[in-house]
């Protein structure tokens, strides 16, 4: 730990969301004694957004209990959070920003983490659907769906499904539309992608795969809805529709300032960006991951988390790379799952428990290569799904419910 054989550095973080705050909590808590000021554009301290899709949409959890540390914290810390403001300019030669008030503040180190938006379809109409990333999104979500009795929801993915699960909880009819044969495809595969499509027509979801969106038009202009959606074919009228398909990393100020950027901002093992003065964490930064061997951009909870505690590390002279496992969660109904690891399109499925009874493992593998695994509603293997990642198992081994993982592990540790 080199914090005492490090110089004294002013650090500037940019974004206040839950990267910049475990950055800087970090720092503090590993004795950097520089200035530090985060700069975020939205009004309140950093917070966590899973919740907003989930138990704070459901009306189940209130918005302080998703701050990263309550209001009072960066003072006590003697740390400047400035709220509702933008960092506009990085000027990577005079190591300043300015912000949005005309503001400018030098550094030594400066981190980016921006983090993403929604993307937005380009199709007319696409303006009349909501979105959901920020706290208001999802308080004027949760208020719709007391007044609404339908929704049409555009793409399944992560965020689409836990807020068609919200609205299906609040008692609306949900239509998600989803343009590929299955929603979560990407991220799952067919065969665990289809579980999730399942498990939401059997609480009640219209799910359309297949169906790409044409358009979306105010039936009474002005009056905020009903709204016409049109999709393959059909014309689907609601009281409210919302836009889930995916997220845009916020890569503005770091093309301007003449960073490498490539879906995301460019960053090395140690999250330095092309000048290495600027480091990017969180879901803008493209990083290069020593245990999956490529560059990747993860928008997960976790790898914010993790990415922040990390770069606070890089800063005090520590000597850490990003090695490890992305990792994710969802909750959906009845459903609660982690998923760990990183499989490829063309991995296979091995299934331990009996998925009807909606707890089991679902394992992917490349030939004998243990490359991702998905604990569904079974709670505390995660860590032992994490250490399988990369090994080489037996695969009627790994099925069986009767083998522990632990001995999966201890085995294959003893086995080379
Ligand atoms: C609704 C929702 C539900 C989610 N659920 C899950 C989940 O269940 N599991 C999971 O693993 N992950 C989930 N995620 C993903 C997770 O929340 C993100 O990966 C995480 O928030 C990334 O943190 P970040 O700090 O990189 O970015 P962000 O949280 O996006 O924070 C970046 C901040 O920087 C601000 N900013 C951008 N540009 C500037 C600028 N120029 N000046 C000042 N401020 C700026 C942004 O407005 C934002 O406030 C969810 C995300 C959403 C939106």
């Amino acid at each position: 730990m080199g914090s005492e054989s490090v110089p004294r550095l002013d650090v500037v973080v940019i974004g206040a969301g839950l990267a910049a705050a475990k950055a800087v909590i970090a720092l503090r808590e590993n004795g950097h004694d520089g200035a530090i000021t985060i700069v975020g554009d939205e009004e309140h301290p950093p917070y966590e957004r899973p919740p907003l899709s989930k138990d704070f949409l459901m009306g189940k959890s209130a918005f302080d209990d998703a701050l990263v540390e309550p209001a009072t914290w960066y003072d006590e810390h003697d740390v400047r959070l400035l709220t509702g403001r933008t960092v506009e300019i990085l000027d990577l030669a005079e190591h300043s920003v300015t912000l949005s008030d005309g503001e400018s503040i030098s550094y030594d180190k400066a981190i980016l983490a921006t983090g993403a938006r929604p993307r937005v379809l380009d199709i007319p109409g696409a303006e009349l659907a909501r979105t959901l990333r920020r706290v208001e999104d999802s308080e004027a979500l949760r208020e719709s769906f007391a007044s609404s009795s339908s929704v049409v929801v555009i793409g399944g993915g992560w965020i689409g499904l836990e807020a068609a699960a919200a609205a299906r909880e609040a008692g609306v009819d949900v239509v998600v539309l989803e343009a590929a044969p299955m929603p979560l495809q990407r991220a799952l595969g067919d065969e665990m992608a289809g579980y999730f499509a399942d498990l939401h027509r059997k609480h009640g979801v219209d799910l359309r795969t297949d169906t790409g969106v044409d358009s979306i038009s105010d039936s009474a202009p002005g009056d905020g809805g009903p709204y016409t959606v049109t999709a393959g074919g059909d014309e689907l009228t609601a009281d409210l529709v919302l836009m889930g398909v995916g997220a845009v990393p916020n890569t503005q100020l770091a093309e301007s300032a003449g960073l490498t950027v490539d879906n995301g901002v460019v960053v090395d093992e140690r999250f330095a960006t092309s000048d290495p003065d600027v480091l990017a964490i969180g879901d803008v930064a493209r990083a290069r991951n020593t245990a999956l061997d490529e560059s990747v951009r993860v928008e997960h909870w976790d790898n914010a988390i993790k990415q922040g505690r990390a770069v606070a590390k890089v800063l005090l002279g520590e000597d850490v790379v990003y090695d490890w496992q992305p990792y994710f969660f969802t909750d959906q109904y009845d459903l609660g799952m982690e998923y760990v690891g990183h499989a490829g399109p063309s991995n296979d499925v091995v299934v331990r428990g009996d998925r009807s009874s909606g707890e089991f493992i679902a394992f992917w593998l490349d030939g004998q290569r243990l490359t991702a695994g998905m604990n569904v509603n079974i709670w505390d293997v995660n860590d032992d799904i994490r250490a399988l990642c990369g090994r080489t198992v037996d695969r009627e081994r790994l099925a069986d419910p009767d083998v522990p993982l632990t001995a999966l592990i201890e085995g294959e540790v003893a086995g080379g």
